[in-house]
Formats: C-alpha cells, structure tokens, sequence
C-alpha cells in the first residue's frame, strides 16, 4: 500500500452554445483550501451570461492558472485539484477508476428535445444527472428542425399576410426581400433557445458534457478516454438526414434538411427530392419567398401518410401557388451544369423528364443515429429502430430509449413525452403513451393539424365509422381574418371513440389541441360535444364538425 497523488485538471466547459471565450469574474477559492465535491470555484462570464465552474472532485485546490479577470477559452485548465488516498491499492486500482470514475442515477445520451427533456425532468425529482451532447444543445429540432423552419415558415407567412394588404385598404407594395435578415433571425431565435436550455440544465443542476459518449457492454460510458456509470441510462440520440443513393448525389448543389438552412443565398429554382412533410413545408416557404419549385415524390401523392382529402387538399394549394408536383415519379440522377445549376432526371411509369434547377433538396427521411457503442450488439431493434416497450425500456435493463431513436412518431414533443415518461417509469410512476391521440402538425399554407387515423385506416380497422366535417369557409372568424381555407374532419367508431382528427387551415397546429387534449383526458365524442365554444372563434369549426357527426351542426344544412 502506498500513498497515491493524483492531480485533476479543472477545465473550461462550453458554458454556451457560441462560446468562443469568457472572463473569470470571481474565485470563490484559494490555493491550499480544501475542495469539497460540488464545491463553486470560480464565476465565468460569457456573452453577458454568468456562470460557475464547480469542482466533481474531493481534494487540494494546489493550482489556479487563470486569476480573476483572465479570458479563458472552452478547455483552458483553470485550476488543479490534487487527491491523496492512503487507502488506495496502486498495485490492484486503476487511478482512473478511483479519481474520475463518477456514478449518476441518470445519464441521457444526446441532447435533443428528448435527451434534454428527459435531464431536466430527471434532475426535478432529485436525481444526480449527467448529459452529453456531442455537437449542439436542442439536437434537430432547435438547430436544424422545427425552429429554424418555423422561423422560416412565419416569414413566408408575413410575405403572405403584406400580400393580401388589399383587402384590409392598405395600398402597400413590397419593393424587397432581404433573405438574409430571414437567416439572420432564425439564428438568434435558435441561439437564444439553445442558451435557455444550456441555462436551464445549469439551474437545475444537470452535468453537462460537451461528447460524443458510448454504452460499452458493461454499460459504462465512455467519451474520450473518460467512463462514468449510470444506474440508469436513456439514449436520445436521435436521427440525422437520410442520404439517397443515386448518381450525382455528391454534387455542390445538393442540399439536406441541415444545408438547406444555412443557404447563404436563395436560388432561383429548387427541385426537392420527396414530397413529405419537411418536403412540402419547404416547398411552400421557398415558393412564397420567390424561388421555382418543384417536387419529385415516388408515391401516387405528395403527403402520402396524411388523410387522402387533407393531402389532396393541400396539393391543390401547392399547385396553385405554382409548385410543379411531380407524383408517382423517382430521381434517377442528377448532372451537374457548366451553367451552375443541375439536370435532375425523373423518372415515372412511362416517361423520363429532365429538369433544370438550381439546387436540389433531398428530403427522403431520416436514418436513426443507432451507433452508440458495444451496447449496439446487444440492443434489441425493430427493424432499425431501438426496440422499447410502454416504458421506454430496451430489453438491457436500466436502458432506455427515447425520441427519433425509436422510430415511433418522429416528433420533438414526442421524444420530450417519451423522455419524461422514461424517467417517470425510472421513479417507479407508470406512465404510457397512447401515440394514436399526439397531435402533429404541417406548417404548410394552410397549415395541418391531426391526430390518429386517416379515414381509409380507420374504414380498415373497423366495421362502420362516422364522419362529421365543417369548413372554415362558414366560420365567421375566419372570415374577418380572411382566412377560409380549409376544414376540419373528424372520425369516430360506432361507439363514439375519436379515432382521429383532421384541420387543415389557418392556425390548424393550434386548433388541433381543441380535441386531442380532451382525447389524451379520456373523452368519448359525446361529451366533446357538449363544450361550448366562444364566439366568434375558429374553434367553433371544430365545435360544428363535431356536432355534424350526428347531423346537428347548426350552420350547415
Ligand atoms: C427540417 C425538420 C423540421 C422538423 N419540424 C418539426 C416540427 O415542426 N415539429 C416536430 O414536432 N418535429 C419536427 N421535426 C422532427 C424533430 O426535429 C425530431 O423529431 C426531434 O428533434 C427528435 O428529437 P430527439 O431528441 O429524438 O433527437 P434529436 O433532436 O435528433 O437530438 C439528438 C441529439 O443527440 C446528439 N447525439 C447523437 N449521438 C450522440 C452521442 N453518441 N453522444 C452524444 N450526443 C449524441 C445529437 O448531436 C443531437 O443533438 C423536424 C425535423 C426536421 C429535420
């Protein structure tokens, strides 16, 4: 037995999403003081932003590098905290395994709206939490997902509304568009969430850690050449831009869901690889913002896993704006231009179309981010997806999954449902989804809004079913905003279920929630139909939809 020294290096964490450096404001230690674990050593400011650099570690404060005042950079060593422990067995211990081998109730793989959902939650009942992310806080969804898109979204909607001036007895006339200020304030919208996520995991006490982390087969973590263990472990990992195997796919003017968002400039023409939802959210932003846009979607309509009605509905819409649709119909490849731009070929039952554009986005799925270690081999997998049961649970125990990983909806409130569901069923409260009542929405123009069966999957699974539907075209709401697009259809059993719920229009993302909450409550249609809506109200849309299921809607005859 001998005395074992061992001096842990104090390093600058990214505190922020942009960091690029800080300033010590405080040291809250001196050399020679005795550290306690969870002790406050110094506080960093950062773009304005105060934060504390804490010690995991028991020991002797022997070194601070950087006194108050220093700029410090992400990495800096600040401090060195030194460790002895006579009880130590040089000859059978790993240094490593005694100093740095930290043990957390919960460590959450990926920092998404699943993975940081699931931190936060966890850390809310008590827990000792830690969190990696290996590129940036709020995964797709607030930087390459929802929020840049929406951000994009609201833009063409402006652009729509300043269009329509008319009508309300503006005389208005929009000289320009300035894209870049569209980029420029997606981003600060995007990096001021990723902020208030890094600040709420900090205030709630979360470890965050700036890796790449893998399960090895003993369930550690491992990152760099760092382990922890977790009594519990979910993997948010979640999903990145599937890619197309085609001829030409290598070209400059290819673009994915994540490129596509960072477009310096706009192109004059966009061809899109698929018709599906990121496909057509696209497709109507770049149209509204002035771009030529085509559509290639291999299935007989663009939309295909929506209701036939509501993506037959929206096709017209596109269609009108003049998005060229080409349905039932596959890229082959695409050759570059001397001009700059590229031939994407299409191919369809009997014909072969060249098309000229600018650039082209390939928008065909996700493929799931499943490499995650050792664990991999031994994980169960529905097809490729990590196979979970009603509690998020893998078949590892003390492993589960949420999120995009799981290839159920692939939704950022749903991975955040799945993320505090898996921490519930971790502090032994039951908790299941019924995925058939989460709303999803498509930010076309109109928008959708739904829930739960297409009527021909709902015709399928059951004997008879009843349908009531009310457009907004009688709505008086939606004619002071000018908005009469659209309708809303809903579904139900012979005994009264709602089996699913169809908006398309202005505000249908919102309008949605009228009837999935009192679903997701357990409500059957009859009681649903006994709410009272204000008046005047879009949501009195849905009231009358809802009435028209046993023909009593008051304003359709
Ligand atoms: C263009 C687009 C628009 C979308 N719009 C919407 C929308 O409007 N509404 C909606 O509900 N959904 C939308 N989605 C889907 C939504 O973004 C995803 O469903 C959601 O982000 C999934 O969350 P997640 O936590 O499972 O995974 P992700 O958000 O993908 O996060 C996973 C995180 O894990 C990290 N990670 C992966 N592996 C590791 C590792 N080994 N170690 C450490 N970190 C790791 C990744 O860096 C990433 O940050 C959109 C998606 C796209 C692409």
């Amino acid at each position: 037995m001998e005395d074992l020294k061992v001096d842990i290096e104090i390093k600058v964490p990214h505190l922020s999403e942009n960091m690029e450096s800080g300033k010590i404001t405080q040291w809250h230690v001196t050399e020679g003081q005795n550290i306690e674990k969870g002790s406050v050593l110094c506080d960093v400011t950062v773009n304005k932003m105060s934060f504390e650099i804490y010690s995991d570690f028991k020991g002797i404060l022997t070194k601070i590098n950087f006194p108050a005042g220093s700029e410090v950079k992400p990495g800096d060593v600040v401090a060195v905290i030194s460790q002895t422990d006579s009880k130590i067995e040089v000859s059978t211990v790993n240094k490593e395994e005694v100093f740095e081998y930290k043990e957390y109730d919960v460590a959450v793989i990926g920092g998404g709206p699943g993975g940081y959902v699931a931190a936060i939650k966890a850390a809310k009942k008590g827990a000792k939490v830690a969190l990696f992310e290996k590129d940036k806080l709020g995964g797709t969804c607030l930087n390459r997902g929802c929020i840049p898109t929406k951000a994009y979204a609201r833009v063409a909607e402006v652009y729509n509304i300043l269009n329509k001036a008319f009508e309300f007895g503006f005389d208005l006339s929009i000289n320009s568009f300035d894209y870049s200020k569209a980029v420029k304030r997606k981003d600060s919208i995007v990096s001021e969430l990723v902020d208030g996520i890094n600040a709420l995991l900090k205030a709630n006490g979360v470890d965050l850690y700036y890796a790449k982390a893998e399960i090895d087969k003993n369930k550690n973590i491992t990152f760099g050449e760092n382990k922890i263990k977790a009594k519990n472990i979910i993997i948010a990992t979640g999903s990145a831009p599937a890619k197309l195997p085609i001829n030409g796919i290598k070209s400059k003017n290819v673009l994915n869901s994540d490129s596509i968002l960072d477009m310096a400039q706009l192109p004059e023409s966009l061809c899109i690889i698929g018709g599906g939802v990121i496909g057509m959210e696209f497709a109507f932003i770049m149209n509204q913002f002035g771009v030529k846009v085509y559509v290639v979607e291999m299935m007989n309509n663009i939309l295909p896993l929506l209701d036939k009605e509501v993506s037959s509905y929206i096709k017209r819409e596109a269609t009108k704006r003049g998005i060229k649709i080409y349905i039932s119909s596959t890229v082959e490849e695409i050759e570059d231009e001397e001009s700059g731009g590229s031939i994407v070929v299409i191919k369809s039952k009997d014909d072969i179309k060249r098309i000229y554009a600018d650039k082209v986005f390939v928008s065909i799925g996700r493929k799931l981010n499943t490499d995650i270690g050792e664990v991999k081999d031994l994980l169960e997998f529905d097809r490729k997806a990590i196979k979970i049961d009603n509690s998020m649970k893998t078949n590892i125990d003390g492993i589960y999954a949420v999120g995009d990983v799981t290839g159920k909806l692939m939704l950022a409130h749903v991975a955040s449902a799945q993320g505090e569901a898996a921490v519930n069923n971790i502090f032994g409260v039951e908790t299941v989804l019924d995925y058939m009542k989460i709303p999803a929405a498509v930010f076309t123009e109109p928008e959708v809004g739904y829930f739960g069966y297409t009527e021909d999957e709902a015709r399928e699974k059951y004997n008879n079913i009843k349908i009531g539907k009310f457009s907004f075209k009688h709505n008086g709401r939606a004619k002071t905003y000018g908005e009469t697009d659209g309708f809303a259809k809903i579904i139900v059993s012979e005994d009264d279920k709602v089996l699913g719920a169809w908006v398309v229009g202005n505000d249908a993302s919102e309008l949605i929630h009228i009837i999935s909450t009192s679903c997701q409550s357990g409500a059957d249609i009859r009681s649903i139909e006994k709410a009272v809506y204000a008046h005047p109200t879009k949501g009195e849309t849905i009231m009358e939809a809802v009435k028209d299921i046993f023909g009593a809607a008051i304003h359709k005859v």
